[in-house]
């Protein structure tokens, strides 16, 4: 596809020292971060899905492309999924080459997004370390960090002393129920705001020219000869020959309509966070052998995670069951935590693939591309997932980047294996 509309110019109202003084001197109100449209009867491309995946291709497609005329639907509103629920840790020492490319272009965009998008999105490099409890443990935190430093990415096997020195209030003591014996320390990895994140890439696509619909379910997708010619909606009939499914956790549903399978089953996802308190922990912590992983807001609040629910299902409902475990989990790792209290716990749906990696590319129907497959790191992947199936739709071919994540690696026996490096739903 060629652009077919040229990008509009940039409508934002900047965001800058100088206009919130301008703003606070005139009293004028800022103008909304985007704007809502009328359901034209057709665009070149409908993207299924509002969160950071869906709102990042279309942003991409606009700027590197100048394809703007896109229209993202959502059924709720704006990173209402896993984007607004997810504890926003960023990283990319993952365990196949193919993984540790593509998580670090992410990186690498997440580092100037604040500035690409005008938008502050609060990114902060803290470092992240694993936590090996057994030799088992360490001898894949080997591998990883050999494959990581293969594609120039910091990552290096620490020994207990020094992950005591990174984080003086874990447990390193031999009478731990799991003791520490050493970690995966990863200085690049880091936060986000992930609102922050959504809302930006939100303003920066309606600013050139996409159209944001929410409150917009798309309940058929109408496939002829092999090839889709649009969507059906609650709110009308929208004609495309392109859609593209960024619906994560409701991926399988939305393919269904267009008759397209996929090897995805959707669980939920918990996590929970604490009173605020003051900074204490710089890195993200993260045991796999616990399934727990924490991390402190610069707001104070320690953001704790952990791994899917054990049964498929499309509640979002929190657990009693979880918030035992999970403290149980975090006081083994650092028992001066007992007197903290926890604020809020909530659930989101994750996409899962058997290989632990997603599915990126064209599928059977002509037209109809996925984005899915997201499970529980997909917002860390926002960016270049956004900036490479934007290329994927402009060229009309996956880039060489994302090109071992097609949906017919499945068919043909050509699994990722990061399950390693992924099962810790971050
Ligand atoms: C508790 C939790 C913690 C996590 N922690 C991390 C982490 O630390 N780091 C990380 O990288 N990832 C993490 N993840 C995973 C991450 O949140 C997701 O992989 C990512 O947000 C997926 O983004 P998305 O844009 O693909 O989908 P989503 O943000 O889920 O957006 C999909 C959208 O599709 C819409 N939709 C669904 N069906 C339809 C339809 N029929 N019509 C129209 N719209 C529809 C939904 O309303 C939704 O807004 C976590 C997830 C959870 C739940």
């Amino acid at each position: 596809m060629t652009g077919s509309s040229r990008a509009s110019s940039d409508r934002r109202s900047r965001y800058s020292g100088l206009s919130l003084l301008r703003h606070a001197v005139s009293g004028r109100p800022w103008p909304p971060a985007w704007r809502s449209h009328d359901l034209r009867a057709g665009y070149d491309v409908v993207i299924i899905g509002g969160g950071v995946h869906g709102l990042a291709t279309a942003y991409y497609l606009a700027r590197n492309h100048g394809i703007t005329d896109v229209a993202v639907l959502d059924k709720g509103y704006l990173g209402g999924g896993g984007s607004g629920r997810n504890t926003a840790i960023l990283r990319s020492n993952y365990l196949t080459p193919e993984g540790v490319r593509f998580y670090d272009r992410s990186l690498e965009l997440y580092a100037g997004l604040a500035a690409d998008l005008n938008f502050n999105v609060m990114f902060s490099r803290r470092g992240h370390l694993t936590l090996a409890h057994s030799d088992a443990s360490l001898r894949t935190m080997r591998w990883r960090a050999e494959v990581n430093k293969v594609s120039g990415v910091d990552s290096e096997v620490i020994d207990a002393a020094d992950v005591k020195r990174l984080v003086p209030h874990l447990d390193v003591t031999a009478g731990a129920r799991y003791p520490i014996l050493g970690g995966l320390h990863h200085p690049p990895g880091g936060i986000v705001r992930h609102d922050a994140v959504v809302w930006g890439y939100a303003r920066a696509a309606d600013s050139l020219g996409a159209h944001l619909h929410q409150d917009t379910e798309v309940t058929g997708i109408d496939v002829r000869a092999g090839r889709v010619r649009g969507v059906r909606t609650t709110r009308g009939d929208i004609a495309a020959p392109v859609v593209l499914n960024a619906t994560a956790g409701w991926s399988t549903l939305v393919a269904d309509l267009a008759g397209v399978r996929l090897p995805v089953q959707t669980f939920p996802l918990q996590a929970a966070v604490t009173e605020p308190v003051k900074p204490f922990l710089r890195t993200v912590v993260v045991s796999g052998s616990l399934h727990v992983y924490v991390s402190q807001t610069s707001r104070g609040e320690l953001v704790f995670g952990a791994s899917v629910d054990p049964f498929a299902s499309y509640s979002t409902r929190g657990s009693l069951e979880f918030t035992e475990g999970l403290a149980g989990h975090v006081l083994q790792l650092m028992p001066s935590l007992a007197k903290l209290r926890l604020l809020r716990q909530w659930a989101g749906l994750c996409d899962m693939t058997p290989d632990f990696a997603p599915i990126m590319g064209h599928t059977d129907v002509e037209g109809f591309l996925v984005d899915v497959g997201w499970g529980t790191y997909g917002f860390k992947a926002g960016p270049v997932a956004g900036e490479a199936m934007a290329d994927c739709i402009a060229h009309g071919r996956p880039p060489d980047l994302i090109a071992p994540f097609g949906l017919q690696r499945f068919a043909e026996g050509r699994l990722m294996g990061e399950k390693g490096a992924a099962a810790v739903g971050h």
